[in-house]
């Protein structure tokens, strides 16, 4: 997708700081973090929104998920906890239109969001 943040960071045309990546996904540093960690889990293959997912990407949403919880227990915040988002569009929030799951740990987060 030619115009998209996120596709450029997977090209490399726009740096990051990559944490992990494979076939399927890359992770890196969130640009504005909210905490101590704060990564944003993203697939390869372009896909605008939650609401774009068709049953076909049922494993790489797993795959996304359980990645989430790996790069968080690696930074040893299996125990102590940690927070994983989805934003879905203008109420949430939405800015980058390619899915992507936050990582969020190191401190105490509130509940309910903001
Ligand atoms: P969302 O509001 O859920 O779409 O989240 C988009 C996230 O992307 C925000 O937390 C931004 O700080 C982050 N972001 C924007 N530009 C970059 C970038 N160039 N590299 C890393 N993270 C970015
Ligand atoms: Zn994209």
């Amino acid at each position: 997708m030619a115009d998209c943040l996120f596709c450029k960071i997977i090209a490399g045309e726009i740096p990051s700081k990559k944490v992990y990546e494979d076939d399927e996904i890359v992770a890196f540093n969130d640009i504005n973090g909210q905490a101590p960690m704060h990564v944003l889990v993203v697939p390869r293959k372009h896909i605008a929104t939650l609401n774009d997912l068709k049953p076909e990407a049922d494993a790489l949403v797993g795959a996304m998920t359980r990645r989430a919880a790996a790069l968080a227990a690696a930074r040893g915040y299996a125990t102590s906890g940690y927070r994983t988002v989805f934003n879905c569009n203008a109420d949430a929030g939405q800015a980058v239109f390619h899915i992507h799951l936050h990582v969020l740990a190191g401190r105490k987060l509130a509940w309910p969001p903001g």
